[in-house]
Formats: C-alpha cells, sequence, structure tokens
C-alpha cells in the first residue's frame, strides 16, 4: 500500500515513515466518499507538509546545485504552495524597513529563503510574515522589479511575472486594462513606470532581435539609466546593448550618452549596440499626449539596432 499523500510504500505501518500521515488504513463505502477524504484530508495535508519555508530552503539550495529543469520546478512549485497557504517567510529590516535590494539595475524586496542559512553581511534584524504580505508590498510599488531571494548568498530573483505566472495571485499591473477611448481620469499611479517601460522594452528587443539573431544572452541589467542592459554573445564577440525606451517617439540618443556606451565597451572590447523603441498606446489620443498607462494596449516601434563601433 502507498502513501496517499506522498506516495511512499507502507504496508504494515500505521503512520508514513516518509510524511507522517496517519490515515493510512482508512476504508471508504463509496468512490464519493473516497473523493470527498482525498480533498478535505489528503491535498490539505500535502500542502502543508511539501509547501513549508523549511523546504523552500532546501529547494533553493537544491536549485543551485542541480540547476536542472526538475529542481527549478520543485522550487517553483514550493514557492507557488507557500502563496497558496500563506506561509510564513523571514525578510531582513533594517530599522523596521523591509529591506531592499539594489540588484543588476533594479529594486527588489529581499526575503531569506531558509532562517538558518543566512550569512555574514545579512541584516541583524529579522521579519516574519505572510508571503502574501510581501506580495502586496510589491504589487503597490511599480518601482520594485520582484522579489530577490537570499540577497547574500546565491541571490535568486522572482520577477513580478514570474510571481503572476507562478501564483494565483495576479499582478495587477500586468492584467489588461480598459481605459476606454480617450484620456481618461487618471492619476501619476497609473502611469507606466520607467522600470516598467524598461522591462517591456528589454522584452521585445529579446523576442524579435536577440532570440532572432542567435544572440545568447549573458546577463541582464534593468537599470533605465545604466549601461549595458543586455550582455550578449555571438561566435566569441561580446556584445554591449542600450535598450532605450521612449513614449510614442523613439528616444534620440545624445553625444554624451554615445561616448559613455563606447568608452564602457571599449573597456571590454565589446561591440555596442543601441536598440532604440517606442511604445504607442493603441489609442490615438493617449499616443498622441505620449500618455502610458498600465495595462493599455500598445504598439511598438522597433525596427533596428544600431551598431555604434
Ligand atoms: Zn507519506
Amino acid at each position: 500500500m502507498k502513501c496517499p499523500v506522498c506516495k511512499t510504500e507502507c504496508s504494515g505501518y500505521d503512520r508514513c515513515p516518509q510524511c507522517g500521515f496517519d490515515q493510512l488504513n482508512k476504508t471508504f463505502i463509496s468512490k464519493e466518499e473516497a473523493m470527498f477524504w482525498e480533498q478535505q484530508v489528503v491535498v490539505p495535508y500535502r500542502n502543508t507538509h511539501f509547501f513549508t519555508p523549511k523546504n523552500f530552503g532546501e529547494a533553493k539550495r537544491k536549485l543551485y546545485e542541480l540547476k536542472t529543469d526538475e529542481a527549478f520546478d520543485r522550487f517553483y512549485k514550493i514557492f507557488a504552495g507557500l502563496v497558496e497557504n500563506g506561509s510564513w517567510v523571514s525578510a531582513p529590516v533594517n530599522d523596521k524597513q523591509l529591506l531592499i535590494s539594489p540588484f543588476r539595475g533594479g529594486h527588489y524586496i529581499a526575503i531569506y529563503s531558509d532562517m538558518n542559512g543566512r550569512v555574514a553581511g545579512d541584516s541583524k534584524d529579522v521579519i516574519t510574515m505572510d508571503i502574501n504580505k510581501f506580495i502586496d508590498i510589491l504589487y503597490d510599488n511599480p518601482h520594485l522589479l520582484g522579489i530577490v531571494i537570499d540577497p547574500n548568498k546565491d541571490p535568486f530573483l522572482l520577477n513580478r511575472k514570474d510571481i503572476s505566472n507562478l501564483t494565483v495571485r495576479k499582478d495587477p499591473r500586468l492584467q489588461v486594462k480598459d481605459w476606454g477611448d480617450g484620456i481618461p481620469q487618471y492619476t501619476e499611479k497609473d502611469l507606466m513606470t520607467e522600470e516598467e517601460l524598461l522591462d517591456f522594452g528589454m522584452e521585445i528587443v529579446g523576442q524579435h532581435y536577440i532570440a532572432k539573431n542567435g544572440f545568447t544572452v549573458l546577463e541582464t541589467h534593468k537599470g533605465a539609466h545604466g549601461f549595458p542592459n543586455y550582455a550578449l554573445q555571438k561566435n566569441n564577440v561580446l556584445y554591449l546593448m542600450k535598450v532605450a525606451v521612449g513614449v510614442t517617439n523613439k528616444p534620440v540618443l545624445s553625444e554624451r550618452d554615445r561616448e559613455f556606451y563606447l568608452a564602457s565597451c571599449k573597456r571590454f572590447n565589446a561591440k555596442c549596440l543601441y536598440a532604440p523603441l517606442a511604445l504607442v498606446s493603441s489609442d490615438k489620443e493617449r499616443a498622441a499626449k505620449g500618455i502610458a498607462l498600465y495595462g493599455d494596449g500598445y504598439y511598438a516601434n522597433f525596427s533596428d539596432v544600431e551598431e555604434l563601433n
């Protein structure tokens, strides 16, 4: 007989030696009763047993050790389970403020996968709360790009899209929103942030240029003002790329920026690429006024990438 929770063979046991489930010898009078029991007892037990902060830490370590698809899957599954169960996770705090970690040009909420795995350099003070509270804070601040797990040791990024895709908690900023025709009532908060525009732009350039032209992405950097945004490789040549996003009109490269990008590329003996694009609202009036609202429909005006050197 197999344990209904973890499928370990446990004939002769009253309690599963693997997961501790203690209703192994249950009998049912009908299929319906068995199914009801599965939903009411087995599934919740499995969720709380497998999707715990402790397993999250283990899954994160495994992920770094193995880097296999399976390790990623398990890690993501546990993360989604933590969110679903409202599990408590820990995060570094400074002066009672959540730590926002700069990471490759972006800003992320820092959490720990495993309190026991904390290392030197970690904050002394820690807050422990429902992981959904961290997600509330993230969703409420469009300047933040996501969550960084273990900022000081083997950091792992979950960006807004990952979190929204992995869990039942959907990021309101990533949902399509019907703003009607023309210029609606809106506040500052309804406008796309620089970070969101760059993220959007980098994705378009990634799909329509980088992937199509056989580049390998070595690293991404999500600073709207930093350089490069993409470090790429092709035929053993290093390419550093700036992605510049304008609303309605493509940005124009200033002489100063051009010199700065070229100087950076020279240091790494790299080719310098400049990818300007414009995001144009699908509503004519909003496009004319250059208003970029979150969740709006956009045309991307992206045609070519310039080689600067
Ligand atoms: Zn079991």
